[in-house]
């Protein structure tokens, strides 16, 4: 891992940092190239306009480790109400959720309950409920979550982690239960035993098991989501699932707001199925570290934005 990357992920955790610049107005302006704006309106409004282009969206309110469950409740509240904002304003719009935004290191079995909750809103309101995939520590109960979920409901999924070593043991085991799975590279600091700290190997990893999720889309097995602005990679994966013939709607093809957006463009002219993550929320800061950290060279937005 590259020393810009590690010391940005490292500052995604401190709420010392947070505190200091998430009000400052240089650094809001330079988190809008990454999200349409706080408010949930906004980021409504924005789904319809990529809504008349043809892509469909995903939402998520930032905000993650909550310190009570009262915290929890008014999040599943938020979006309760959220779904029927989609409904209403009739929005090809997801919802995907981050465990501990809704619990689970406060009770595993309230994050349960609420997480049923708004599954079966989701189904209700004739959409899809995801799980995000936080840090090697929830990865376990976070499948567990899921298992829970997909006994009972379709419409629901999971992302899955390539640069986790244990992921196409995970991978294997979801499998046999049908699911709908976001593959995506991986945005946390792991320990080397536990991650590829090379990108080579995380790439490679993708590849592997995005193949692997489309031989299981070929006999049936669900819908693979490949969740990555990796253009060279999705091409060789686009090629892939033609030779297994996947049909171009088996599969999706999930990108963030404010990334690769031309790509995003011409891969839905071009036919593929493509939504966009839009996040909304006053707590953007750890979120907004990640996507740096993602690409160190974005540090030089921030510094664009200080001078306007
Ligand atoms: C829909 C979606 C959902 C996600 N959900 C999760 C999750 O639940 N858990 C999790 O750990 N991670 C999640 N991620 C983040 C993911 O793990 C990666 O950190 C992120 O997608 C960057 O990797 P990449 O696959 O785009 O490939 P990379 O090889 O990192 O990037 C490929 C190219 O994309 C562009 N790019 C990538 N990131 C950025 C950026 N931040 N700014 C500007 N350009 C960029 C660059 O041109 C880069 O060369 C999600 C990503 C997506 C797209």
């Amino acid at each position: 891992m590259s020393i810009a990357r590690a010391v940005l992920l490292r500052a995604s955790k401190s709420r010392f940092l947070a505190d200091q610049v998430s009000h400052r107005s240089f650094v809001k302006r330079a988190v809008r190239r990454f999200m349409p704006g706080e408010s949930p309106e906004e980021a409504l409004d924005a789904a319809l306009k990529l809504a008349a282009e043809g892509r469909g969206t995903v939402f998520t309110k930032l905000g993650e480790n909550l310190s009570s469950l009262a915290d929890a409740e008014a999040v599943r509240d938020h979006y309760l109400w959220f779904f029927d904002q989609v409904a209403a304003r009739r929005v090809p719009g997801h919802v995907s959720i981050k465990p501990t935004q809704l619990g689970l290191d406060l009770s595993p079995d309230k994050c349960a309950e609420y997480c049923e909750t708004l599954a079966q809103k989701a189904e209700s309101t004739g959409t899809y409920f995801w799980i995000d995939m936080e840090d090697s520590s929830y990865v376990d109960r976070t499948l567990a979550l899921y298992r829970g979920l997909r006994a009972k409901h379709e419409k629901v999924g999971i992302c899955l982690q390539a640069y986790l070593r244990r992921t196409p043991a995970d991978l294997e085991s979801l499998i046999a239960i049908s699911p709908t799975i976001r593959l995506v590279k991986g945005a946390y600091a792991e320990p080397a035993d536990l991650a590829f700290p090379e990108k080579a190997d995380t790439d490679r990893a993708f590849y592997e098991l995005s193949v692997r999720m489309l031989e299981a889309a070929a006999q049936g097995k669900r819908f693979p989501i490949l969740g990555t602005h990796d253009v060279p990679l999705l091409r060789r994966l686009i090629d892939k699932a033609r030779d297994l013939s996947v049909p171009d709607g088996g599969y999706e093809i999930h990108m963030l707001y404010g990334i690769r957006d031309g790509d995003q463009r011409q891969l839905r002219d071009a036919g593929r199925n493509v939504r966009t993550l839009i996040s909304y929320g006053a707590s953007w800061f750890p979120w907004y570290m990640r996507r740096l950290a993602e690409r160190p060279a974005n540090v030089w937005f921030v510094m664009k934005s200080m001078v306007g």
